[in-house]
């Protein structure tokens, strides 16, 4: 009965103890990350935006931070001025920074195989592709769009070939690290992101993967704001509070670049 309590007495006071002792061991963080908010997926919705956009922006702008929104460029094909008209303010207003996110945004199999817009796609697609989006942004938006990521991020040797044609495009999100393609590579840390899983912000596993790194200069954390219902949208808004905490700075892609002076063909120092 008495070693029963003991031991009791001794879990009790080790979950006291030990845990708090355990979090500790993790070495602080001695400078706030650089954040960029990668959000993905803006589309036409009937010749407007999906008004979950209006709510990020509408959010981010209150808080007074950057992101950076990536088109699937197909939908600057038709004209829609509303649309247009849209991305036009939110670019004015100098808070988001919009990038090139492929022109189809599409996946499909092949047998068994699944291909991607760049991925196990010819180099010449792929570049037409590439190409058009700078094409259309110029057209259509009056500006360019300086960086690209694929969708789904699936990308191959091709995607790194295609793009080094690409005169307009500067920086590559989540590129490949060991073929850049002439640009500056943004990479991810695979625990750290406003998704976990995807189209579910967590500010409990953003936490976790973000006390593994706390050297870590930077973090570009991906989202769809079109997917997230006001309950996943409460779990962004929560995410965000805790970064404003931790004195996070808020850029897009391209003032990280000229904020750290960052050189193409490599990879934004980690
Ligand atoms: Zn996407």
């Amino acid at each position: 009965m008495k070693s029963r309590i003991l031991s009791l007495l001794w879990a009790s006071l080790c979950l006291a103890i030990c845990l708090p002792a355990m979090a500790a061991d993790a070495p602080a963080r001695k400078s706030p990350p650089y954040i960029i908010l990668k959000v993905d997926d803006l589309n036409n919705n009937g010749g407007e935006v999906h008004p979950r956009w209006q709510k990020f922006v509408d959010f981010t702008a209150e808080r007074k931070i950057k992101s950076s929104i990536g088109i699937i460029c197909n939908s600057l094909e038709k004209d829609d001025p509303k649309y247009f008209q849209w991305i036009k303010d939110q670019h004015a207003k100098g808070l988001i920074e919009f990038w090139n996110h492929g022109y189809t945004h599409k996946s499909w199999k092949e047998g068994d195989k699944t291909v991607y817009e760049f991925k196990d796609v010819p180099y010449e697609q792929q570049k037409k592709n590439l190409l058009r989006c700078n094409e259309l942004a110029k057209q259509k938006l009056g500006f360019t769009l300086p960086a690209f990521g694929a969708g789904f991020n699936a990308i191959d040797e091709n995607t790194a070939k295609a793009l080094s044609e690409d005169p307009d495009t500067t920086i590559w999100l989540y590129g490949d690290k060991k073929n850049p393609a002439g640009k500056v590579v943004m990479d991810r840390v695979g625990s750290v992101n406003i998704e976990n899983p995807t189209f579910v912000p967590s500010l409990q596993r953003f936490k976790a993967g973000y006390a593994l790194n706390p050297t870590r200069d930077y973090f570009v954390i991906q989202g769809h704001p079109a997917q997230w219902t006001d309950e996943r949208f409460a779990g962004f808004v929560e995410l965000i509070d805790f970064l404003i905490s931790e004195k996070a700075v808020f850029v897009t892609p391209s003032e990280f670049v000229k904020l750290k002076g960052l050189k193409p063909a490599t990879t934004a120092k980690n």
